[in-house]
């Protein structure tokens, strides 16, 4: 079908698209951002003239060498709006401010165990009043919320009942009643990972996945720089991936999904028998003989310690992983993957033996450019995510195309 364009839409493109390349390259000349965007230099400049007029956009002098003449480059003035992330799990949520970049400004780590869903939402609220009093109104752009589960981005209903009494919990109904601003809720994963690509190691990366390796394993996919929520919202399941047939019985009903080796509570139970064996370990020690009081921090620390049967349990975990992450190479050709949630404290331990795994199983033609890493933003993803998706709808800046 024709479609009309008109040339308030075509203003509005080459809006969008002067903040997009803005946003991750800056500071830019404005012949930069010419050559960036193939819009005129003409039409650069009055973009350039509204946005700096709006407070948008900011002016940096520079002189490369020190001496001479500066020059006037470019960028997104990141005090110009703020937006509210909050990632919320089974015991804590985590609210933050962030700047117009999605960095964060302050963060308020609250507790949320035994409160009930509306005891939460009220803890929510009164988290983002606080956190957002020094913030006017006007700058201000509105809220996301990252929750464990499946959920509606449109709508906030959450369809997958976790934690429990969340099942078609009209979560964005419910906060809206308390703060009036705009809303959006996202399941956790998928927000950690448009965090990864709007301020972490995702920046420029139209082919990602994030794993988050945590209670469950849940992943995150962009595709063609787009989130892919999935038809019902529910993409990213990796958990659920099946990983040996005659395996270990998983919540779902299935055997042998990756969750019955790689979640936290299944490396936990698999550790807790090893030491049962008596199998040498400082763990032995941190734990006073007593293996049913492991914990995961006792793990982290023994794995940081080099202590050879907590290497070898995560090591073990990342081969695991590297099954899946192979296929999934395979399947979408990704640029990059990138392993967050709790369990990447583990880092080189896991991360290597995951490596060595996808780069024996992959296509080399499916592996040409991958790349495996752990996150830069740690425990801070989904909710940088929650924010960036929020800055993202309030000044329009979808990725062209
Ligand atoms: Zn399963």
């Amino acid at each position: 079908m024709f479609q009309i364009t008109s040339i308030e839409d075509v203003k509005s493109a080459n809006r969008k698209i002067i903040m997009q390349v803005m946003r991750v390259q800056s500071p830019i000349s404005r012949t930069q951002l010419a050559a960036a965007t193939g819009l005129s230099k003409a039409t650069v400049s009055r973009i350039l003239g509204d946005l700096l007029e709006e407070g948008l956009a900011e002016e940096v002098r520079t002189t490369e060498s020190g001496v001479g003449r500066p020059h006037i480059l470019l960028r997104l003035a990141s005090k110009a709006r703020f937006a509210v992330g909050i990632e919320l799990t089974a015991n804590i949520a985590r609210v933050m401010l962030t700047d117009m970049n999605a960095r964060p400004i302050k963060q308020r780590i609250q507790p949320v165990i035994n409160q009930g869903v509306s005891g939460i939402v009220d803890e929510i609220a009164a988290g983002i009043k606080d956190i957002t009093r020094d913030i006017p109104a006007s700058q201000l752009v509105g809220v996301g919320v990252a929750i464990p589960g499946t959920v509606d981005v449109r709508t906030g209903i959450v369809s997958l009942e976790y934690p429990a009494g969340w099942l078609d919990y009209p979560l964005v109904a419910h906060l809206a009643k308390q703060i009036e601003l705009p809303f959006l809720v996202v399941n956790q994963a998928q927000a950690a990972a448009w965090g990864e690509k709007w301020a972490g190691g995702g920046i420029q990366i139209s082919e990602l996945l994030f794993i988050r390796l945590g209670s469950t394993v849940e992943a995150g996919l962009v595709i063609n720089d787009r989130l892919h929520y999935g038809k019902t919202h529910s993409a990213g399941a990796i958990g659920h991936m099946t990983l040996n047939p005659e395996g270990m019985p998983c919540a779902c009903g299935n055997r042998g999904c990756l969750n019955t080796v790689a979640s936290i509570p299944a490396l936990l139970a698999n550790v807790r028998e090893l030491l049962k064996d008596n199998r040498a370990s400082m763990l032995m020690g941190m734990v006073e003989g007593n293996s049913s009081l492991l914990t995961f921090d006792h793990l982290m620390r023994a794995v940081q310690a080099g202590d050879g049967l907590a290497v070898q349990v995560v090591s073990e975990v990342g081969r695991a992983l590297g099954v899946i992450v192979a296929s999934l190479f395979n399947l979408l050709n990704l640029e990059k993957v990138i392993i967050g949630g709790p369990l990447s404290a583990a880092g080189n331990a896991l991360l290597s033996s995951l490596q060595d795994e996808v780069f024996h199983r992959a296509l080399p033609a499916s592996l040409v450019l991958g790349r495996i890493e752990m996150t830069r933003l740690g425990a801070d993803a989904a909710s940088i995510g929650a924010a960036s998706l929020v800055l993202q709808d309030a000044m329009n800046l979808h990725e062209p195309g």
